[in-house]
């Protein structure tokens, strides 16, 4: 089949949502409908509950449940869907970031309840950072939640997007009877379903249908009216604007009840992008390019302890990837093959001989991987886009054990490369810091490089509120500033300028008095 039919036939997405919103019952209900699993209560939810030294093991476990889990391909009328999953906890909040980086559009989840919550925020915000399409779920219609034209008007404030409805509740909560397409103009009506995929739709052409009353009794005129107000004041639905990340398209339905879903992955199909150009350095990189290339967006540790070898996923950006044949690891100059790449069908792990654009398939990695790294079929260049983003926890490593230096440093090192923590390096002195985003991650350390690597480390907490990359223009400016700051002046794995700002105010007032550095947020410094 030609590369450009593949490309047609896939879509890369990932289900955000602030943790308990009900990804994990999306994704579940999708897979179904894909015919990738066949049952309910066959996905696991791996999400970390509680952040206390008796979850380590769980965190063992769940990184063994999320290899299989990270990436679900599944088949819905004839197109090849990839479902990316992503961690709700905050403390892997840099795991989804990067997630997001290898998708190309997403489904947000929100509750119905509670509304935009502040996870919800933040990976909107990483969404609007590359104007990745979003399609809106609001979950839960079952509850007792808030009024459907209040949570519209606070997604658009609080997430800085224009929505537009594609469905709408019929009433709410107990009194849930249901959602008028707005598209189709029909009535699908609400019934608790837990397991089966089952659809009960009546068209009604025509709103003033007196069918409408006795469908849903007291509420059909509630619907008239809402219905009214919505062609009122929502201009009509353009493909485009979604496309460019301009306008979200929202859907209202119970994932639990396997109701609503149905709307909204028909659309899903229609409107969600094929894999789509990627930034690298000094190109656009087309999916139709026939020269194969890739990144590596997500690292995962083998949970074999006796096998350090690591899975490397690696989302497909052009031509076609071919197992045993030689490619270029870009970073290292180094020709590389690879005997037995695996893909993520129906939750299995399956040998492929071939990807295509869009696909995300494990390497086996015995450490010469690291995050952001790029395959291409001998050409030089890197993709852009994979961020490190500042980090606002920060510890001194200090070695448990002076026998096991080597072991620390390696593990550390590696650890830093899966991405779990950045590693930063005092210029003068040679102490090394470990900056996260959560506390979490200091555990995890701790425990995996006793696991796995045999070494003991220590933490000595820094009172740094932030960490932030700088550069400029003016060499001398620059200079002069990391001699006068050097207490607090590390460098990053490659070898960037960092500075470590003890309060906000300090780092306001710096801002202040050197114009002519730049401070940047995130390790993406265009
Ligand atoms: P996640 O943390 O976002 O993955 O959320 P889950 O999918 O684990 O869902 C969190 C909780 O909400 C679970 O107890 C679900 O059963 C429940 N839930 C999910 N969807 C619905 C729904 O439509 N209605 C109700 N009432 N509960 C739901």
């Amino acid at each position: 089949m030609k590369l450009q039919e593949e490309i047609n036939k896939r879509k890369t997405f990932g289900i955000i949502s602030h943790p308990d919103a009900g990804k994990t019952t999306l994704t579940e209900k999708l897979l179904l409908f894909g015919g990738a699993i066949q049952t309910a209560g066959a996905v696991k939810n791996n999400k970390i509950t509680k952040s206390a030294t008796s979850d380590f093991m769980e965190i063992e476990k769940q990184r063994g449940i999320s290899v299989a889990t990270s990436v679900m391909g599944f088949e819905y009328k004839g197109k090849l869907i990839n479902l990316l999953d992503t961690p709700g906890h905050k403390d892997f909040a840099e795991d989804t970031y990067r997630t997001l980086t290898a998708v190309d559009s997403v489904i947000l989840v929100i509750d119905c309840v509670k509304g935009v919550e502040t996870q919800t925020e933040k990976l909107m915000e990483v969404c609007r950072m590359r104007n990745t399409p979003v399609i809106v779920y609001i979950n839960k219609m079952d509850l007792d939640g808030q009024d459907p034209f209040d949570l519209l008007d606070e997604l658009e404030e609080k997430l800085d997007i224009n929505v537009r409805p594609l469905s709408w509740p019929i009433s709410i909560g107990p009194t849930f009877k249901g959602v008028y397409n707005l598209v189709d103009k029909n009535v699908n009506l609400f019934s608790s379903n837990k397991t089966k995929i089952e659809r009960d739709v009546v068209t009604i052409s025509d709103l003033s249908d007196p069918k409408l009353d006795e469908l849903v009794g007291k509420y059909a005129d509630q619907l008239r009216e809402d219905v009214e107000l919505i062609e009122g004041v929502y201009e009509p639905f353009e493909k485009k604007e979604y496309l460019e990340g301009r306008i979200a398209p929202v859907f209202f339905g119970s994932a639990v009840n396997n109701f609503g879903i149905r709307e909204m992955l028909d659309t899903f199909i229609e409107i969600a992008p094929n894999p789509k150009a990627r930034e690298a350095e000094g190109k656009e990189v087309m999916p139709t390019d026939e020269n194969f290339s890739g990144f590596v967006f997500k690292i995962h540790a083998n949970l074999d302890p006796n096998h350090r070898d690591r899975i490397a996923f690696l989302r497909v950006c052009s031509g076609t990837f071919e197992r045993n044949k030689f490619f270029h690891h870009v970073r290292l100059d180094k020709k590389m093959r690879f005997n037995n790449p695996t893909s993520f069908m129906a939750q299995e792990k399956n040998l492929i001989e071939k990807a295509f654009p869009g696909d995300v398939i494990g390497l086996y990695d015995t450490g010469n991987f690291k995050i952001g790294d790029t395959l291409t079929e001998g050409e030089n260049f890197m993709f852009q886009g994979i961020p490190s983003f500042s980090p606002e926890i920060f510890k001194e490593v200090v070695n448990g054990d002076p026998m096991k230096t080597k072991q620390l440093e390696k593990g550390i090192a590696q650890l830093t490369d899966e991405g779990v923590a950045q590693l930063f390096t005092q210029r003068m002195g040679n102490k090394k810091y470990i900056g996260t985003v959560g506390e979490l991650q200091f555990e995890v350390i701790q425990y995996r490089l006793k696991h796995e690597y045999n070494a003991t480390c220590n933490f000595h907490p820094l009172n740094f509120y932030k960490a932030c990359w700088i550069t400029s223009d003016k060499k001398d400016i620059l200079d002069e500033f990391v001699r006068l700051k050097s207490n607090y002046i590390v460098n990053d794995k490659d070898e960037n300028l960092v500075f470590l700002a003890q309060t906000r105010g300090v780092l306001q007032i710096t801002m202040d008095n050197y114009p002519d550095i730049k401070f940047h947020f995130t390790s993406e410094m265009n």
